[in-house]
Protein backbone atom coordinates (compact mmCIF):
# COMPACT_ATOMS: atom_id res chain seq x y z
CA UNK A 1 0.00 0.00 0.00
CA UNK A 2 2.03 2.89 -1.29
CA UNK A 3 0.57 6.39 0.90
CA UNK A 4 -0.69 9.53 -1.34
CA UNK A 5 2.21 12.04 -1.62
CA UNK A 6 1.22 14.40 1.13
CA UNK A 7 1.61 18.18 0.57
CA UNK A 8 5.24 20.17 1.08
CA UNK A 9 6.00 23.39 0.53
CA UNK A 10 7.78 22.26 -2.66
CA UNK A 11 4.49 20.46 -4.09
CA UNK A 12 2.43 23.29 -3.73
CA UNK A 13 4.35 26.26 -4.61
CA UNK A 14 4.84 24.28 -8.05
CA UNK A 15 1.01 23.25 -8.38
CA UNK A 16 0.38 27.44 -8.02
CA UNK A 17 3.06 28.38 -10.38
CA UNK A 18 1.61 25.94 -13.04
CA UNK A 19 -1.60 27.66 -11.98
CA UNK A 20 -0.39 30.99 -12.62
CA UNK A 21 1.61 29.94 -15.82
CA UNK A 22 5.05 30.61 -13.72
CA UNK A 23 6.01 27.00 -15.23
CA UNK A 24 4.52 24.98 -17.88
CA UNK A 25 6.28 21.60 -16.67
CA UNK A 26 8.92 20.56 -14.01
CA UNK A 27 12.07 19.21 -14.53
CA UNK A 28 14.12 18.46 -11.84
CA UNK A 29 17.59 16.64 -11.38
CA UNK A 30 19.33 14.47 -8.59
CA UNK A 31 22.71 15.91 -8.99
CA UNK A 32 25.26 13.88 -6.53
CA UNK A 33 28.91 14.14 -6.56
CA UNK A 34 30.15 10.54 -6.97
CA UNK A 35 32.96 11.24 -3.72
CA UNK A 36 31.11 8.38 -1.71
CA UNK A 37 27.50 6.21 -1.18
CA UNK A 38 24.16 7.62 -1.02
CA UNK A 39 22.95 7.73 2.39
CA UNK A 40 19.06 8.74 4.13
CA UNK A 41 19.87 12.36 3.39
CA UNK A 42 20.21 11.56 -0.31
CA UNK A 43 17.14 9.34 0.01
CA UNK A 44 15.06 12.67 0.77
CA UNK A 45 16.23 14.49 -1.72
CA UNK A 46 15.57 11.34 -4.22
CA UNK A 47 12.00 11.00 -3.02
CA UNK A 48 11.63 15.09 -3.23
CA UNK A 49 12.83 15.33 -6.45
CA UNK A 50 11.78 12.27 -8.55
CA UNK A 51 8.68 12.47 -6.51
CA UNK A 52 7.85 15.88 -8.16
CA UNK A 53 8.70 15.38 -11.73
CA UNK A 54 6.23 12.19 -11.09
CA UNK A 55 3.46 14.49 -9.17
CA UNK A 56 4.01 16.87 -12.10
CA UNK A 57 3.71 14.38 -14.90
CA UNK A 58 7.56 15.93 -15.56
CA UNK A 59 10.92 14.24 -15.94
CA UNK A 60 13.79 13.45 -13.17
CA UNK A 61 17.26 13.74 -14.78
CA UNK A 62 20.38 11.87 -12.76
CA UNK A 63 23.51 13.99 -13.02
CA UNK A 64 26.62 13.60 -11.41
CA UNK A 65 28.14 16.26 -10.01
CA UNK A 66 31.68 15.53 -11.13
CA UNK A 67 33.89 18.77 -10.54
CA UNK A 68 35.96 17.59 -7.87
CA UNK A 69 37.88 14.70 -9.61
CA UNK A 70 40.77 13.48 -7.12
CA UNK A 71 37.92 12.37 -4.48
CA UNK A 72 35.58 10.84 -7.55
CA UNK A 73 35.70 7.18 -8.79
CA UNK A 74 33.01 4.92 -10.97
CA UNK A 75 32.94 2.53 -7.58
CA UNK A 76 30.77 5.61 -6.51
CA UNK A 77 28.94 6.35 -10.00
CA UNK A 78 27.69 2.60 -10.29
CA UNK A 79 26.70 2.45 -6.47
CA UNK A 80 24.73 5.65 -7.16
CA UNK A 81 23.08 3.98 -9.73
CA UNK A 82 22.42 0.68 -8.01
CA UNK A 83 20.96 2.84 -5.28
CA UNK A 84 18.41 4.80 -7.15
CA UNK A 85 17.14 2.00 -9.29
CA UNK A 86 16.49 0.36 -5.54
CA UNK A 87 14.83 3.07 -3.68
CA UNK A 88 12.47 2.47 -6.96
CA UNK A 89 13.29 5.80 -9.13
CA UNK A 90 14.05 5.82 -12.80
CA UNK A 91 15.89 8.82 -14.24
CA UNK A 92 14.82 10.33 -17.37
CA UNK A 93 16.85 9.50 -20.52
CA UNK A 94 20.46 8.95 -19.90
CA UNK A 95 22.82 9.14 -17.10
CA UNK A 96 24.32 13.06 -17.36
CA UNK A 97 27.79 14.12 -16.05
CA UNK A 98 28.72 17.79 -15.71
CA UNK A 99 31.87 16.31 -17.07
CA UNK A 100 30.36 16.43 -20.48
CA UNK A 101 29.61 19.81 -20.19
CA UNK A 102 33.30 20.95 -19.53
CA UNK A 103 33.75 21.97 -23.43
CA UNK A 104 30.51 24.42 -22.78
CA UNK A 105 31.81 25.69 -19.76
CA UNK A 106 34.70 26.57 -20.90
CA UNK A 107 33.52 28.48 -23.98
CA UNK A 108 31.14 30.26 -21.66
CA UNK A 109 34.05 31.30 -19.71
CA UNK A 110 35.19 32.86 -22.70
CA UNK A 111 31.89 34.57 -23.07
CA UNK A 112 32.24 35.98 -19.56
CA UNK A 113 35.83 37.11 -20.44
CA UNK A 114 35.19 38.46 -23.48
CA UNK A 115 31.98 40.46 -22.09
CA UNK A 116 34.31 42.08 -19.02
CA UNK A 117 32.34 39.68 -16.47
CA UNK A 118 35.39 37.33 -15.96
CA UNK A 119 39.34 38.19 -14.80
CA UNK A 120 41.99 35.96 -14.66
CA UNK A 121 43.70 36.72 -10.92
CA UNK A 122 46.47 35.70 -9.77
CA UNK A 123 46.10 36.29 -5.87
CA UNK A 124 46.89 33.10 -4.05
CA UNK A 125 44.78 31.24 -1.74
CA UNK A 126 45.75 33.43 1.59
CA UNK A 127 45.51 36.71 -0.33
CA UNK A 128 42.69 36.29 -1.86
CA UNK A 129 41.34 35.85 1.43
CA UNK A 130 42.85 39.09 2.52
CA UNK A 131 41.02 40.69 -0.03
CA UNK A 132 38.03 39.25 0.51
CA UNK A 133 36.69 41.41 3.72
CA UNK A 134 34.50 39.88 6.23
CA UNK A 135 31.06 39.79 6.61
CA UNK A 136 30.84 42.72 8.33
CA UNK A 137 33.61 44.83 5.95
CA UNK A 138 33.48 45.04 2.16
CA UNK A 139 36.26 43.41 0.18
CA UNK A 140 39.20 45.18 -1.90
CA UNK A 141 39.27 44.66 -5.73
CA UNK A 142 42.33 42.20 -6.63
CA UNK A 143 44.86 44.63 -8.70
CA UNK A 144 44.30 41.86 -11.75
CA UNK A 145 40.75 42.94 -11.78
CA UNK A 146 41.36 45.14 -14.36
CA UNK A 147 43.02 43.45 -17.21
CA UNK A 148 41.47 43.77 -20.46
CA UNK A 149 39.69 41.16 -22.16
CA UNK A 150 42.42 40.07 -24.64
CA UNK A 151 44.85 39.59 -21.98
CA UNK A 152 42.46 37.71 -19.75
CA UNK A 153 41.17 35.54 -23.16
CA UNK A 154 45.42 35.01 -23.29
CA UNK A 155 45.89 33.55 -19.64
CA UNK A 156 42.30 31.45 -19.72
CA UNK A 157 43.82 29.77 -22.84
CA UNK A 158 47.00 29.77 -21.34
CA UNK A 159 45.36 27.84 -18.02
CA UNK A 160 43.18 25.92 -20.18
CA UNK A 161 46.54 24.93 -22.20
CA UNK A 162 48.13 23.51 -18.80
CA UNK A 163 50.76 26.20 -18.77
CA UNK A 164 50.74 27.35 -15.37
CA UNK A 165 50.93 25.23 -11.80
CA UNK A 166 47.66 24.93 -9.89
CA UNK A 167 46.96 27.46 -7.44
CA UNK A 168 48.96 30.21 -9.57
CA UNK A 169 45.72 31.84 -11.08
CA UNK A 170 42.57 31.30 -11.33
CA UNK A 171 39.15 32.68 -13.43
CA UNK A 172 37.05 34.90 -11.31
CA UNK A 173 33.66 36.95 -11.82
CA UNK A 174 33.99 40.51 -11.76
CA UNK A 175 30.75 40.99 -10.02
CA UNK A 176 31.21 43.44 -6.64
CA UNK A 177 34.05 42.89 -3.62
CA UNK A 178 31.48 45.30 -1.63
CA UNK A 179 28.54 42.84 -1.71
CA UNK A 180 27.20 41.76 1.52
CA UNK A 181 26.80 38.24 0.04
CA UNK A 182 30.37 37.02 -0.20
CA UNK A 183 29.48 34.88 -2.60
CA UNK A 184 28.77 37.51 -5.15
CA UNK A 185 32.79 38.86 -3.93
CA UNK A 186 34.49 38.06 -7.06
CA UNK A 187 33.76 34.36 -7.25
CA UNK A 188 36.21 31.36 -8.63
CA UNK A 189 34.69 29.87 -11.40
CA UNK A 190 37.57 28.24 -12.61
CA UNK A 191 40.82 26.45 -10.82
CA UNK A 192 43.64 24.51 -12.31
CA UNK A 193 43.63 21.05 -11.14
CA UNK A 194 46.39 19.00 -12.66
CA UNK A 195 44.10 16.05 -11.45
CA UNK A 196 42.79 13.00 -13.94
CA UNK A 197 39.10 12.65 -14.85
CA UNK A 198 37.22 9.40 -14.58
CA UNK A 199 35.34 10.65 -17.13
CA UNK A 200 37.82 12.82 -19.21
CA UNK A 201 41.44 11.41 -18.64
CA UNK A 202 43.59 14.09 -18.99
CA UNK A 203 42.12 16.49 -21.31
CA UNK A 204 41.75 19.62 -18.63
CA UNK A 205 44.45 20.70 -16.66
CA UNK A 206 41.40 23.31 -15.08
CA UNK A 207 38.02 22.52 -13.37
CA UNK A 208 34.82 24.51 -12.79
CA UNK A 209 33.85 25.41 -9.37
CA UNK A 210 30.51 24.06 -8.08
CA UNK A 211 28.96 27.80 -8.49
CA UNK A 212 29.80 27.81 -12.50
CA UNK A 213 28.57 24.53 -12.88
CA UNK A 214 26.01 23.92 -11.25
CA UNK A 215 23.46 26.51 -13.26
CA UNK A 216 24.91 25.88 -16.66
CA UNK A 217 24.06 22.48 -16.26
CA UNK A 218 20.39 23.50 -14.91
CA UNK A 219 20.39 25.42 -18.15
CA UNK A 220 22.08 22.96 -20.57
CA UNK A 221 19.34 20.10 -20.20
CA UNK A 222 16.02 22.05 -19.31
CA UNK A 223 15.64 21.64 -15.75
CA UNK A 224 12.80 24.50 -14.59
CA UNK A 225 13.20 23.47 -10.58
CA UNK A 226 16.99 22.98 -9.29
CA UNK A 227 16.59 21.97 -5.64
CA UNK A 228 19.02 22.29 -3.03
CA UNK A 229 19.62 22.09 0.95
CA UNK A 230 19.63 25.74 2.56
CA UNK A 231 23.27 26.26 2.83
CA UNK A 232 23.21 27.25 -1.06
CA UNK A 233 20.45 29.81 -0.56
CA UNK A 234 23.59 32.34 -0.16
CA UNK A 235 24.55 31.19 -3.64
CA UNK A 236 20.90 31.60 -5.53
CA UNK A 237 21.92 35.12 -6.71
CA UNK A 238 25.42 34.30 -7.66
CA UNK A 239 23.72 31.41 -9.68
CA UNK A 240 21.37 33.64 -11.50
CA UNK A 241 23.79 36.52 -12.28
CA UNK A 242 25.39 33.46 -14.06
CA UNK A 243 22.35 32.69 -15.97
CA UNK A 244 21.83 36.31 -17.20
CA UNK A 245 25.32 36.98 -17.95
CA UNK A 246 25.41 33.62 -19.92
CA UNK A 247 23.25 32.52 -23.18
CA UNK A 248 22.17 29.76 -21.64
CA UNK A 249 19.18 27.19 -23.58
CA UNK A 250 17.16 28.04 -20.54
CA UNK A 251 16.46 29.41 -17.23
CA UNK A 252 15.89 27.18 -14.39
CA UNK A 253 15.22 28.64 -11.14
CA UNK A 254 17.11 27.25 -7.56
CA UNK A 255 14.54 26.47 -4.94
CA UNK A 256 16.35 25.51 -1.58
CA UNK A 257 14.62 23.63 1.27
CA UNK A 258 15.67 22.24 4.75
CA UNK A 259 17.92 18.72 4.52
CA UNK A 260 17.51 16.16 6.52
CA UNK A 261 19.30 15.65 9.66
CA UNK A 262 18.26 12.43 11.64
CA UNK A 263 19.23 11.72 15.56
CA UNK A 264 21.77 9.10 16.24
CA UNK A 265 23.08 9.82 12.52
CA UNK A 266 25.90 10.97 10.77
CA UNK A 267 24.82 11.97 7.07
CA UNK A 268 28.12 13.70 5.69
CA UNK A 269 29.87 11.62 3.04
CA UNK A 270 33.20 12.74 4.38
CA UNK A 271 32.91 11.38 7.91
CA UNK A 272 30.83 7.94 6.85
CA UNK A 273 33.97 7.66 4.54
CA UNK A 274 35.86 8.13 7.62
CA UNK A 275 34.06 5.07 9.44
CA UNK A 276 34.86 2.92 6.22
CA UNK A 277 38.48 4.21 5.92
CA UNK A 278 39.17 3.48 9.21
CA UNK A 279 37.80 0.18 9.74
CA UNK A 280 35.18 1.00 12.11
CA UNK A 281 32.56 -0.31 10.07
CA UNK A 282 33.20 -3.00 7.05
CA UNK A 283 32.43 -0.98 4.73
CA UNK A 284 29.84 1.39 2.70
CA UNK A 285 27.47 -1.20 2.69
CA UNK A 286 27.69 -2.20 6.25
CA UNK A 287 24.32 -2.55 7.95
CA UNK A 288 24.90 0.25 10.54
CA UNK A 289 25.43 2.57 8.02
CA UNK A 290 22.88 5.46 7.37
CA UNK A 291 24.12 4.66 3.65
CA UNK A 292 21.07 3.40 1.56
CA UNK A 293 23.07 0.31 0.58
CA UNK A 294 23.66 -0.19 4.38
CA UNK A 295 19.84 0.27 5.47
CA UNK A 296 19.32 -2.19 1.95
CA UNK A 297 21.76 -5.17 3.84
CA UNK A 298 20.52 -4.13 6.84
CA UNK A 299 16.82 -5.31 6.01
CA UNK A 300 15.49 -1.92 5.50
CA UNK A 301 12.64 -1.77 2.68
CA UNK A 302 12.84 0.36 0.28
CA UNK A 303 9.16 1.25 0.48
CA UNK A 304 9.69 1.23 3.60
CA UNK A 305 12.42 4.24 3.34
CA UNK A 306 9.97 6.30 0.82
CA UNK A 307 7.18 6.09 3.16
CA UNK A 308 9.48 7.73 5.85
CA UNK A 309 10.55 10.44 3.84
CA UNK A 310 7.53 11.55 2.30
CA UNK A 311 6.38 11.29 5.99
CA UNK A 312 8.78 13.69 7.35
CA UNK A 313 7.97 16.11 4.45
CA UNK A 314 10.18 18.72 3.42
CA UNK A 315 10.66 21.96 5.88
CA UNK A 316 11.70 24.92 4.98
CA UNK A 317 14.36 24.97 7.79
CA UNK A 318 16.77 22.89 9.42
CA UNK A 319 16.16 20.36 12.16
CA UNK A 320 16.58 17.00 13.80
CA UNK A 321 14.65 14.05 12.51
CA UNK A 322 14.22 11.95 15.49
CA UNK A 323 15.56 7.98 14.36
CA UNK A 324 12.70 6.39 15.98
CA UNK A 325 10.44 7.66 13.05
CA UNK A 326 12.80 6.11 10.75
CA UNK A 327 12.77 2.53 12.42
CA UNK A 328 8.81 2.74 13.11
CA UNK A 329 8.49 3.04 9.50
CA UNK A 330 10.22 0.34 8.95
CA UNK A 331 8.37 -1.77 11.62
CA UNK A 332 5.45 -0.90 10.38
CA UNK A 333 6.69 -2.15 6.88
CA UNK A 334 8.24 -5.33 8.33
CA UNK A 335 5.05 -6.20 10.48
CA UNK A 336 2.82 -6.05 7.76
CA UNK A 337 4.78 -7.42 4.64
CA UNK A 338 7.53 -10.11 6.65
CA UNK A 339 6.85 -14.06 7.01
CA UNK A 340 6.99 -15.06 10.48
CA UNK A 341 10.08 -17.82 11.40
CA UNK A 342 11.22 -19.50 14.22
CA UNK A 343 14.81 -18.88 15.48
CA UNK A 344 16.52 -19.54 18.44
CA UNK A 345 19.28 -17.39 18.96
CA UNK A 346 20.98 -19.08 22.17
CA UNK A 347 19.65 -22.79 21.68
CA UNK A 348 19.10 -25.34 24.90
CA UNK A 349 18.03 -28.96 23.64
CA UNK A 350 14.74 -30.22 25.47
CA UNK A 351 14.62 -33.84 25.13
CA UNK A 352 10.79 -34.48 25.18
CA UNK A 353 10.79 -37.85 27.05
CA UNK A 354 7.49 -39.29 26.23
CA UNK A 355 7.65 -38.37 22.71
CA UNK A 356 8.96 -42.14 20.48
CA UNK A 357 12.41 -41.09 19.01
CA UNK A 358 11.33 -42.23 15.70
CA UNK A 359 8.11 -40.04 15.84
CA UNK A 360 8.23 -37.23 13.41
CA UNK A 361 4.79 -34.88 12.82
CA UNK A 362 4.91 -32.51 10.42
CA UNK A 363 3.08 -29.33 11.74
CA UNK A 364 1.36 -26.37 10.08
CA UNK A 365 2.36 -22.84 10.94
CA UNK A 366 0.44 -19.15 9.01
CA UNK A 367 3.69 -17.28 7.47
CA UNK A 368 2.04 -14.40 8.84
CA UNK A 369 -0.94 -14.38 11.79
CA UNK A 370 -3.27 -12.21 9.12
CA UNK A 371 -2.43 -12.38 5.67
CA UNK A 372 -3.78 -15.68 5.10
CA UNK A 373 -2.14 -15.39 0.78
CA UNK A 374 1.31 -15.36 2.32
CA UNK A 375 0.71 -18.89 2.78
CA UNK A 376 1.64 -21.95 5.59
CA UNK A 377 4.95 -23.25 6.24
CA UNK A 378 6.35 -26.70 7.81
CA UNK A 379 7.49 -27.17 11.10
CA UNK A 380 8.89 -30.58 11.95
CA UNK A 381 7.95 -31.73 15.64
CA UNK A 382 10.30 -34.12 17.40
CA UNK A 383 11.79 -35.61 20.18
CA UNK A 384 14.62 -33.41 20.36
CA UNK A 385 14.03 -29.53 19.81
CA UNK A 386 15.93 -26.29 21.02
CA UNK A 387 14.54 -23.69 22.54
CA UNK A 388 16.09 -20.19 23.90
CA UNK A 389 17.99 -20.61 26.91
CA UNK A 390 16.39 -17.55 28.23
CA UNK A 391 13.14 -19.04 27.88
CA UNK A 392 13.96 -21.57 30.75
CA UNK A 393 14.89 -21.20 34.39
CA UNK A 394 15.03 -24.16 37.20
CA UNK A 395 13.04 -21.78 39.68
CA UNK A 396 11.43 -18.60 38.67
CA UNK A 397 8.31 -16.19 40.30
CA UNK A 398 5.06 -15.76 38.75
CA UNK A 399 6.56 -12.82 36.53
CA UNK A 400 8.36 -15.15 34.52
CA UNK A 401 5.84 -16.76 32.07
CA UNK A 402 8.29 -19.32 30.25
CA UNK A 403 9.16 -22.71 30.62
CA UNK A 404 9.92 -23.90 34.51
CA UNK A 405 10.23 -27.41 35.98
CA UNK A 406 7.04 -28.46 37.45
CA UNK A 407 5.04 -25.75 34.98
CA UNK A 408 4.13 -25.59 31.34
CA UNK A 409 4.65 -23.24 28.64
CA UNK A 410 3.18 -23.87 24.87
CA UNK A 411 5.73 -24.14 22.30
CA UNK A 412 4.37 -21.73 19.69
CA UNK A 413 2.22 -22.72 17.10
CA UNK A 414 2.94 -26.13 18.72
CA UNK A 415 2.09 -28.72 21.97
CA UNK A 416 1.94 -27.30 25.28
CA UNK A 417 4.85 -29.43 26.98
CA UNK A 418 5.78 -29.53 31.00
CA UNK A 419 9.56 -29.29 32.32
CA UNK A 420 10.79 -32.12 34.55
CA UNK A 421 14.51 -31.87 34.96
CA UNK A 422 17.77 -30.00 34.35
CA UNK A 423 20.26 -32.00 33.20
CA UNK A 424 23.90 -29.93 34.40
CA UNK A 425 27.72 -30.76 33.00
CA UNK A 426 30.29 -30.66 35.41
CA UNK A 427 30.58 -27.22 35.84
CA UNK A 428 26.91 -27.22 36.84
CA UNK A 429 25.72 -25.09 33.19
CA UNK A 430 22.27 -26.58 32.50
CA UNK A 431 22.84 -28.22 28.67
CA UNK A 432 19.63 -29.94 28.51
CA UNK A 433 16.26 -29.84 29.72
CA UNK A 434 13.81 -33.32 30.30
CA UNK A 435 10.16 -32.14 29.35
CA UNK A 436 6.83 -34.20 28.48
CA UNK A 437 4.41 -32.65 26.08
CA UNK A 438 0.52 -32.81 26.57
CA UNK A 439 -0.95 -34.65 24.44
CA UNK A 440 -4.07 -32.80 22.23
CA UNK A 441 -2.34 -29.76 23.19
CA UNK A 442 -2.23 -28.52 19.26
CA UNK A 443 -4.26 -25.34 19.34
CA UNK A 444 -5.84 -26.62 22.50
CA UNK A 445 -5.34 -25.91 26.23
CA UNK A 446 -4.91 -28.84 28.11
CA UNK A 447 -7.57 -31.10 29.08
CA UNK A 448 -6.57 -31.54 32.91
CA UNK A 449 -7.42 -27.47 32.74
CA UNK A 450 -3.67 -26.72 33.97
CA UNK A 451 -2.79 -24.16 31.24
CA UNK A 452 0.11 -23.10 30.26
CA UNK A 453 2.05 -19.41 31.36
CA UNK A 454 3.19 -18.44 28.34
CA UNK A 455 4.28 -19.25 24.62
CA UNK A 456 7.78 -19.48 23.58
CA UNK A 457 9.56 -20.03 20.27
CA UNK A 458 11.70 -23.26 19.44
CA UNK A 459 12.80 -25.26 16.88
CA UNK A 460 12.81 -29.31 15.94
CA UNK A 461 16.64 -30.74 16.35
CA UNK A 462 15.13 -32.64 13.35
CA UNK A 463 15.30 -30.27 10.19
CA UNK A 464 16.53 -27.56 11.43
CA UNK A 465 19.72 -25.49 10.69
CA UNK A 466 22.86 -23.83 12.24
CA UNK A 467 22.79 -20.06 11.70
CA UNK A 468 24.81 -17.23 11.96
CA UNK A 469 22.59 -14.06 13.15
CA UNK A 470 24.60 -10.80 13.31
CA UNK A 471 22.47 -9.06 15.74
CA UNK A 472 22.91 -4.98 14.46
CA UNK A 473 22.20 -2.34 17.32
CA UNK A 474 22.59 2.16 16.25
CA UNK A 475 26.12 2.84 15.68
CA UNK A 476 26.38 5.68 17.89
CA UNK A 477 25.38 5.54 21.29
CA UNK A 478 25.11 9.73 21.39
CA UNK A 479 21.86 11.78 20.00
CA UNK A 480 24.12 13.59 18.14
CA UNK A 481 27.19 12.29 17.31
CA UNK A 482 29.04 15.16 15.59
CA UNK A 483 27.13 17.71 16.71
CA UNK A 484 28.87 20.44 18.71
CA UNK A 485 32.14 20.12 20.25
CA UNK A 486 31.18 15.99 19.56
CA UNK A 487 33.88 14.09 17.56
CA UNK A 488 31.45 11.26 16.13
CA UNK A 489 34.63 8.66 16.84
CA UNK A 490 34.25 8.93 20.43
CA UNK A 491 30.61 7.99 20.44
CA UNK A 492 30.17 4.42 18.30
CA UNK A 493 28.20 2.16 20.24
CA UNK A 494 30.17 -0.50 21.27
CA UNK A 495 27.35 -2.88 21.14
CA UNK A 496 26.48 -2.06 17.88
CA UNK A 497 27.35 -5.29 16.44
CA UNK A 498 26.93 -8.90 18.24
CA UNK A 499 27.72 -12.33 16.59
CA UNK A 500 25.85 -15.17 17.55
CA UNK A 501 27.41 -18.06 15.60
CA UNK A 502 25.20 -21.38 16.63
CA UNK A 503 21.73 -20.35 16.16
CA UNK A 504 19.13 -22.93 15.72
CA UNK A 505 16.45 -22.09 12.50
CA UNK A 506 13.23 -23.72 11.24
CA UNK A 507 13.28 -25.39 7.87
CA UNK A 508 11.51 -22.49 5.98
CA UNK A 509 14.63 -20.68 6.81
CA UNK A 510 17.42 -22.71 5.24
CA UNK A 511 15.72 -21.85 2.06
CA UNK A 512 15.54 -17.89 2.10
CA UNK A 513 17.10 -15.96 -0.45
CA UNK A 514 19.36 -13.54 0.15
CA UNK A 515 17.65 -10.13 0.91
CA UNK A 516 14.68 -12.28 2.05
CA UNK A 517 13.18 -10.52 5.46
CA UNK A 518 11.58 -12.46 8.31
CA UNK A 519 9.90 -12.01 11.51
CA UNK A 520 11.73 -14.16 14.04
CA UNK A 521 9.09 -14.66 16.62
CA UNK A 522 9.57 -12.90 19.98
CA UNK A 523 12.61 -11.67 18.54
CA UNK A 524 12.48 -9.52 16.09
CA UNK A 525 13.29 -8.74 12.24
CA UNK A 526 15.63 -10.26 10.19
CA UNK A 527 17.21 -10.23 6.61
CA UNK A 528 19.35 -13.07 5.10
CA UNK A 529 22.39 -11.23 4.60
CA UNK A 530 22.54 -9.79 0.70
CA UNK A 531 26.31 -10.79 0.19
CA UNK A 532 27.12 -13.51 2.48
CA UNK A 533 23.67 -15.39 3.16
CA UNK A 534 23.36 -19.51 1.49
CA UNK A 535 21.58 -22.55 1.88
CA UNK A 536 24.44 -24.12 2.88
CA UNK A 537 25.76 -21.30 5.39
CA UNK A 538 23.08 -19.22 6.42
CA UNK A 539 23.75 -15.89 7.58
CA UNK A 540 20.99 -13.77 9.03
CA UNK A 541 21.30 -9.77 10.27
CA UNK A 542 19.48 -8.31 12.47
CA UNK A 543 17.14 -5.70 10.88
CA UNK A 544 15.04 -4.33 14.21
CA UNK A 545 13.81 -5.65 17.22
CA UNK A 546 9.97 -5.77 17.65
CA UNK A 547 9.89 -2.64 19.77
CA UNK A 548 12.02 0.60 20.41
CA UNK A 549 14.30 -0.35 23.29
CA UNK A 550 16.09 2.94 23.02
CA UNK A 551 13.44 5.63 24.80
CA UNK A 552 11.38 3.13 27.08
P1 LIG B 1 27.38 15.30 1.91
O1 LIG B 1 27.37 16.51 2.78
O2 LIG B 1 26.92 14.06 2.57
O3 LIG B 1 28.63 15.10 1.16
P2 LIG B 1 26.41 16.58 -0.37
O4 LIG B 1 25.36 17.59 -0.35
O5 LIG B 1 27.78 17.09 -0.52
O6 LIG B 1 26.25 15.61 0.87
P3 LIG B 1 25.85 15.71 -2.96
O7 LIG B 1 26.31 14.49 -3.65
O8 LIG B 1 26.31 17.02 -3.44
O9 LIG B 1 26.18 15.49 -1.46
O10 LIG B 1 24.27 15.70 -2.86
C1 LIG B 1 23.40 15.37 -3.89
C2 LIG B 1 22.06 15.97 -3.57
O11 LIG B 1 21.57 15.47 -2.34
C3 LIG B 1 22.15 17.47 -3.44
O12 LIG B 1 21.11 18.04 -4.18
C4 LIG B 1 21.98 17.72 -1.98
O13 LIG B 1 21.31 18.91 -1.75
C5 LIG B 1 21.16 16.53 -1.52
N1 LIG B 1 21.44 16.21 -0.13
C6 LIG B 1 22.63 15.94 0.43
N2 LIG B 1 22.53 15.74 1.76
C7 LIG B 1 21.22 15.89 2.05
C8 LIG B 1 20.45 15.82 3.26
N3 LIG B 1 21.01 15.56 4.44
N4 LIG B 1 19.11 16.03 3.18
C9 LIG B 1 18.53 16.29 2.00
N5 LIG B 1 19.19 16.38 0.84
C10 LIG B 1 20.51 16.18 0.85
MG1 LIG C 1 27.57 18.69 -2.27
Amino acid sequence: METKPANNFLRLKIAEEIKSGVATEVVTRFPPEPNGYLHIGHASSICLNFGLAETFGGRCNLRFDDTNPEKESQEYIDAIQEDIKWLGFDWAGEVRFASSYFQQFYEWAVVLVEQGDAYVCDLNAEQAREYRGTLTEAGENSPFRDRSPEENLKLLSLMRAGEFAEGEKVLRAKIDMASPNMNLRDPILYRIRKVSHHQTGDEWPIYPTYDFAHGQEDAIEGVTHSICTLEFEGHRPLYNWLLEHLPVPSTPRQFEFGGLNLSYTITSKRKLKQLVDEDVVGGWDDPRMPTVSGMRRRGYTARAIRRFCEMIGVSRSEGVVDVAMLEHAIRDDLNENAPRAMCVLNPLKVVLTNYAEDQLEQLNAPCHPSREELGTRTLPFSRELYIDAEDFREEANKKFKRLVIGKRVRLRNAYVIEADEAIKDAAGNIVEVRARFIENTLGENPEDGIKPKGVIQWVSAAGGKRAKVKLYDRLFSDEGPDRGENNFLDHINADSLSVVEDAWIEPSLIKAAPEQIFQFEREGYFVADRVEHSEAAPIFNKTIGLRDTWNS
